[in-house]
């Protein structure tokens, strides 16, 4: 059996894992984001001591990784992570970097695009070839995949930075530092808190916070619906966590979409608008299938 690094390199955390596929996982494990040299050598670390103690060869890593990133192929820092708030990573070859330090095979994708990859291969999307995967966490993310591959234009999309209708009962102001209050301005984990001035675990769940929340992720939806029409929207991340939220999700939606298109998805909106289903694998997963698979994903096709 082949087995393949897949590292998840988040906001606050990077999840590594050695595996085939989801049935055959050999190890896994969690670092802290700190800076790139405080961080990366732990990874690689990782993965040697696992070929070690396993006595197995890692064909190939996946680096699933926080953006935004250079994805274009032609630019002389591809697979750089660029305009990060994170200063230490700002402008930080870490394709380059992984590739220098393990002389493997390394493909690159955002997380959020692995995540979906991973959903559309072995989870809820599964059998599907155009459909939305967002997390709301820390920050706001979406990957599109399209015929199975993610969308990739300009550059990547970047879905929680859309702009959506500041309910006119919320004082406060937004608190992404380029658009103020956009999607991940007004609904991301941080805005929770310092609307509520509490940490969004201790709201309860009858709070009127996961209301509002609902309103905000329900306008993405329907945006998403209205342009790219997907087959389904998975959400994830730690927000999605809170009972009952995907209920009010769905409701804010079906308000909000008003059955302006009649498809029989609006009486099975539980299908529709769901939950991940291999919840906080997926990105690492998602990495795994990058290098997995090779011929089947744009991401893939010439760097193994
Ligand atoms: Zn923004």
């Amino acid at each position: 059996m082949n087995y393949f690094a897949g590292i998840e390199a988040g906001g606050t955390k990077f999840k590594t894992i050695v595996a085939h596929d989801p049935d055959h996982i050999l190890a896994e494990t969690v670092f802290p984001t700190l800076d790139p040299e405080n961080t990366l050598p732990k990874v690689l670390g990782f993965l040697s001591s696992v070929q070690s103690a396993h006595r197995i060869q890692i064909k190939a890593i996946g680096l699933a990784c926080f953006g935004p990133l250079d994805l274009d192929r032609a630019s002389t820092t591809f697979g750089w992570i660029t305009s990060t708030p994170k200063l230490k990573w700002r402008s930080f070859p870490i394709l380059q970097y992984v590739q220098e330090n393990t002389s493997l095979p390394v493909k690159i994708e955002t997380d959020v695009n692995a995540a979906a990859i991973a959903e559309g291969k072995w989870g809820a999307a599964s059998g599907l070839s155009y459909y939305a995967y967002i997390t709301i966490g820390t920050g706001i993310g979406g990957g599109l995949i399209y015929n199975h591959k993610p969308i990739f234009g300009l550059s990547h999309p970047e879905i929680g930075h859309m702009r959506i209708n500041h309910s006119p009962q919320d004082p406060f102001a937004g608190n992404c530092p380029y658009h103020t209050d956009c999607l991940e301005g007004l609904a991301n984990a941080p805005a929770l808190a310092a609307r509520w001035k509490t940490e969004p675990s201790t709201l309860a769940d009858d709070h009127p916070a996961w209301d509002l929340e609902a309103f905000y992720l329900a306008q993405m939806i329907h945006n998403l619906v209205m342009t790219c029409s997907p087959q389904k929207v998975i959400l994830g991340g730690g927000v999605m966590k809170r009972a009952g939220l995907y209920h009010k999700v769905r409701d804010q939606f079906k308000r909000s979409f008003q059955a302006y298109i009649d498809l029989p998805f609006l009486d099975n909106l539980d299908e529709f608008i769901c939950p991940p289903a291999l919840g906080d694998l997926a990105g690492a997963l998602g990495a795994v299938a990058l290098v997995k698979d090779v011929k089947q994903y744009r991401s893939s096709e010439d760097q193994c």
